[in-house]
């Protein structure tokens, strides 16, 4: 017995001596052919073995042969199975995006390699031993698609790089090393749903122009050299877990400083990208803890719609959702990364939770338009599984997206705002410039609270259990002595189980508010008062992920207003939408919005029932077109 066990702890020693992540640095030269519309490129990789393990071959992605014609990659299959052909994508029938690689040494010696879909496996001369070193050099030509019309809408094509209109977008563009973690490489193909997830890393980057373009990139521009015909800038970043870049002659600059940071504006049409981003930042910077670069650029593109990489947000229309969504992105994503691919609601969950926050608090936008989780429709598809789990973008949308910030409401409902808050500061702390995950979160969720929250994290994140809480019965019942027996009876429908707050309002103005447990599927309440009850309300602050929340009240009258007429209820509606298309909102929310403005027309805490009935069968929240 001795012996056994003594066995099995030598075979475990290994796991925990790993000194994972591997370090790495890139030094890139690129230069950017806009005849041709081709990126050369070489870069040498110096790679530092921290894997534990021996290593026989090196893995990188070389992205842009997802979109290679003909070439059968798992992004042309997934949008075969969306009914998207590549006339889609490209804007010339008889253009290919591609990349190739002309060679791969290492002290001068060529090494052979061999390529799969988006995957370049490199095969090593000689054992890469667990703390050595190694440097790659690799020459490269990436050719540049000139993206469709339609390239503008990121989280709907998934097109990232590319150029339109004398405008490039260049991300994805160098072989860059595959991460190796405690499951070991991560030879995820580039795909259409889900993103990326990469090693932090330092990046010396020269990209050499044509002498008319501006440029933004992800680092601080250390040096340029303007020639007649050509321009070099050269860029260092420290700590980033990938480099992307933006280039065009249309670009005008806007540049601002705010507390050490220099914010970069690179626009087209939107004069007020820079103060916009600037406003965003500063937010964030204030809720979450400082921006952790010393320069931030936002560009606007003509492909790739909104899109974060680090450092540096590509923005298509420009709507407030569109500029708080990647500019938060900064610190769930850039600072504190993670692996999208299998965790994608640490980035995206975290990300729509912080710019709804922004939309409400320093915006000013009603919450029944910010929170998207207030029209959740559950996909039947859990939140935590990998991206290529998830049969479609408006499931994964729903799951990742939506539900995903719908969770955070939930803890922050919770914890109570001012525990949650700090957790959040506390997690960005304690993992930026790393790479966290769910595991991560939830024990330092449990540590912060002093709650044991297994339950919480399992019925949300690995379930797609719903909720609906019901007001099922209120009687007052006069005592003859002047004071009221009030009974209430709630109802827990789903299997889903949440603790909730109820709030009453008795005759006279007076609420109070009841813990329930939620533990039991029907409760009923009695409380004693010198009044009649006139108002019910359960999760009076809408902290729980319900789909339905027009039973979650009851008021003196109801049964008076439940009768309130259809016509009326799609009168206001239109109203309502007019209201909004006149103040520039633009969203599918304006359909679920009316029912705050029945509430306040009708002074009822309360959808109407009869009304609310022809828009159940509303189609679920669209994928955020332009958003990703
Ligand atoms: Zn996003």
């Amino acid at each position: 017995m001795r012996a056994i066990i003594i066995s099995v702890i030598i075979l475990l020693i290994p796991l925990v001596t790993y000194g994972l992540p591997n370090a790495v640095r890139y030094t890139i030269d690129a230069e950017l052919d806009t005849q041709n519309n081709v990126i050369i490129g070489s870069e040498a990789i110096q790679i530092t073995n921290r894997t534990g393990q021996t290593l026989n071959e090196l893995y990188f992605h070389v992205y842009p042969n997802a979109f290679k014609r003909g070439s059968n990659s798992q992004y042309q299959r997934d949008l075969q199975i969306s009914g998207i052909s590549l006339g889609r994508i490209y804007a010339d029938p008889n253009d290919d995006a591609f990349m190739e690689i002309s060679s791969i040494t290492t002290g001068g010696h060529a090494l052979s390699f061999s390529m799969d879909d988006t995957l370049l496996k490199v095969q090593l001369a000689d054992p890469f031993a667990d703390g050595a070193q190694i440097e790659l050099f690799i020459k490269f030509i990436y050719n540049l698609m000139e993206a469709s019309p339609e390239g503008r809408m990121a989280a709907a094509l998934a097109i990232r790089s590319g150029h339109r209109n004398g405008v490039y977008t260049i991300s994805l563009w160098y072989p860059k090393l595959v991460v190796y973690d405690t499951s070991g490489w991560h030879l995820d193909p580039y795909s259409y749903l889900g993103e990326f997830y990469g090693d932090f890393a330092d990046y010396i980057v020269e990209l050499t122009v044509p002498v008319s373009f501006e440029v933004g990139a992800t680092g601080r521009l250390e040096f340029e050299v303007d020639g007649s015909i050509k321009r070099m800038l050269s860029f260092f970043a420290d700590d980033v877990h990938d480099f992307a870049w933006v280039a065009s002659a249309r670009y005008q600059v806007r540049e601002l400083e705010w507390e050490g940071i220099t914010l970069r504006g690179l626009y087209l049409t939107q004069t007020a990208l820079a103060d916009r981003g600037l406003d965003a930042i500063r937010f964030y910077s204030e809720q979450f803890g400082r921006y952790a670069y010393p320069i931030f650029t936002i560009a606007e593109v003509e492909i790739g719609g909104g899109m974060e990489y680090p450092a540096l947000i590509m923005i298509g229309f420009g709507s407030d959702r569109e500029i708080a969504h990647e500019t938060a992105h900064q610190w769930w994503y850039g600072a504190v990364g993670n692996n999208e691919f299998d965790e994608g609601w640490l980035d995206e969950g975290f990300t729509v939770f912080s710019e709804e926050r922004y939309l409400i608090e320093n915006l000013g936008y009603p919450e029944d338009f910010a929170r998207s989780s207030l029209r959740f429709h559950e996909p039947g598809q859990i939140v935590l599984q990998p991206a290529s789990q998830y049969p479609s973008l408006s499931n994964y949308a729903a799951a990742v997206y939506t539900k995903g910030s719908g969770i955070l409401w939930m803890l922050r409902g919770l914890l109570g705002k001012e525990t949650f808050d700090g957790l959040l500061r506390e997690y960005y702390k304690r993992f930026q410039l790393k790479n966290a995950t769910t595991k991560d979160f939830t024990a330092l969720t449990e540590e912060m609270s002093q709650k044991e929250l297994d339950w919480f994290f399992d019925e949300w994140l690995r379930t797609t259990k719903a909720l609906d809480f019901s007001v099922e019965d209120v009687r007052s019942t006069p005592q003859g002595d002047g004071r009221y027996q009030n009974t209430l009876t709630v109802q827990r429908i789903g299997d889903a189980i949440m603790p909730v707050l109820i709030q009453i309002m008795d005759s006279k103005g007076e609420t109070q508010k009841i813990e329930w447990d939620g533990q039991e599927a029907m409760k009923q309440f009695v409380v004693e008062g010198d009044s009649p009850l006139q108002n019910v309300i359960v999760d009076p602050e809408r902290t729980v992920l319900e789909e339905v929340r027009s039973n979650n009240s009851w008021f003196t009258g109801q049964a008076q207003r439940e009768g309130l007429p259809l016509g009326l209820a799609v009168a206001l509606m239109r109203f309502r939408s007019s209201t909004q298309t006149i103040l520039g909102w633009k969203d599918s929310s304006s359909r679920s919005s009316i029912w705050a403005y029945v509430r306040m027309i009708t002074g009822s805490p309360t959808s109407p029932q009869r009304a609310a009935a022809p828009f159940k069968i509303m189609s679920p929240e669209p994928a955020r077109p332009g958003i990703a």
